[in-house]
């Protein structure tokens, strides 16, 4: 039964719980925020390092598992396991992240999207709407295999099919003296995926996508990225583009650069891994704080898993463990579960959810743009007068009071 003045969310969300100072800003998120205005069934997963340790991770595999079975997930910050948190744990070992374990099981993209205020400007004056960076999280050099040359001889990349015929060979190189070299590779059937999640998510957003490689002067890798897109599109993308009054648009890497800096934002730009990694950080740091970038898993098959981009905030906890006050930035987190409300609304035909999601974007909009901040924004927005610092949960109660009004 609905309780009365709240908005029902139709079907379950899957949650997956965190570490650290996310883990604490995300429970007041939800208690503040979230469940007071819906009625909503969460299937929890708690992602917590010592539940993964005493789960054998397999609480990871279930989270992704459920995001298959509802479609929608929302994912808070987690600790990806190195030797030192291992003894910090006391964990069995350094498990995987659970962020490369889900992409794998989903065949995602990640997309990133910074969160614009009108009080805090990009580097690049230009930049009216937020840039999109999608990112081809397989292969390149991510998986290569690299070789020290000691000296003269020739190097040869070599590729021996496994139902028989004649090995395919090519010269890389005839060295006269040390020096080095690298193979690496992608897949059809992965660039095929990266292609669909970002004509999919480029449509779900309506806005342009721009794809960039250098196929100029690599005339069969980069290529090959160039032409499965060209495919996708022309096969499956050409009508709907043309019907939600967006461009698919492919250019040299070099070129994109440049027109990125010139232009105003609002695209999607789908980068290769390299160009992807460093990209990201670009325009990361151009929009100021890592706090207020949204990240979002697309699957070809059609799931979506919303985060935040950052990290679990750890330095912020260790001050919290001591009983000093913190000012964490919780936008991030705040727009992993709107994006995710908005997309189950989507997907459930429930105006209501959708227009609370947006609601709930608005309120925290507008409570940093009057000036009510946390630390690391106060450093970056404008200077005015009405500027405040506020600790971490003094900033979730602030969006809460503008969204009861809102919503009231
Ligand atoms: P981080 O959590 O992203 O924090 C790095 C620094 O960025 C912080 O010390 C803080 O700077 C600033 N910052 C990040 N988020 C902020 C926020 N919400 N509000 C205010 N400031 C914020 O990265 P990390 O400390 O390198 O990593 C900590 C843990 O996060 C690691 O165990 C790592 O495995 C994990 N991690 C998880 C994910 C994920 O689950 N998606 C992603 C990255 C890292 P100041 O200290 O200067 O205030
Ligand atoms: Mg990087």
């Amino acid at each position: 039964m609905a309780k009365p003045g709240r908005i029902t969310v139709k079907t379950p969300l899957v949650e997956m719980d965190g570490d650290e100072m996310t883990r604490i800003m995300w429970k007041m998120v939800k208690d503040k925020l979230l469940l007071p205005h819906l009625d909503i069934t969460l299937d929890y997963y708690d992602l917590h390092v010592k539940h993964r340790d005493d789960t054998d991770d397999q609480v990871t595999v279930d989270a992704a598992r459920a995001i298959m079975k509802y479609g929608v997930g929302v994912k808070c910050a987690t600790i990806t396991p190195n030797e030192d948190r291992v003894r910090e744990y006391s964990l069995k070992k350094a498990w995987r992240s659970p962020n490369g374990t889900i992409r794998a099981m989903l065949d995602g993209t990640v997309f990133r999207k910074p969160i614009l205020v009108s009080n805090i400007h990009p580097v690049v004056s230009s930049w009216k709407k937020p840039i999109t960076i999608g990112r081809h999280a397989y292969g390149d050099v991510y998986n290569n295999t690299e070789m020290e040359i000691p000296g003269r001889g020739m190097a040869e990349i070599v590729f021996t099919p496994t139902d028989g015929g004649e090995p395919l060979r090519k010269t890389i190189m005839e060295f006269s003296g040390p020096g080095i070299c690298q193979g690496i590779h992608n897949t059809d059937e992965s660039i095929r995926s990266f292609a669909r999640a970002c004509f999919t998510f480029a449509l779900d957003q309506k806005i342009d996508l721009w794809f960039s490689t250098k196929d100029t002067i690599s005339k069969i890798y980069d290529a090959r990225f160039r032409e499965i897109f060209a495919t996708e599109y022309e096969e499956s993308w050409r009508d709907k583009f043309a019907k939600a009054g967006i461009e698919y648009f492919f250019t040299l890497i070099d070129d994109a650069v440049a027109r990125i800096i010139k232009s105003e934002g609002g695209m999607l730009w789908a980068l290769k891994n390299y160009d992807g990694d460093v990209m990201s950080d670009m325009i990361a740091s151009a929009n100021g704080s890592l706090a207020m970038m949204t990240s979002v898993l697309v699957s070809p098959r059609g799931y979506f898993e919303y985060e935040a981009a950052h990290g679990t905030v750890q330095k912020h906890y260790y001050k919290h463990l001591k009983g000093e006050e913190t000012s964490s930035n919780s936008m991030a987190l705040i727009f992993a579960w709107s994006g995710a409300l908005c997309k189950r609304g989507e997907l459930d035909e429930t105006p209501a959810v959708v227009d609370f999601a947006r609601r709930l974007e608005e309120a925290a909009l507008e409570t940093v743009e009057a000036g009510v901040m946390t630390g690391d924004l106060l450093l970056i927005a404008e200077k005015r007068p009405e500027n405040r610092k506020v600790n971490t949960e003094q900033f979730i109660d602030a969006i809460a009071a503008r969204l009861s009004v809102k919503l009231a």
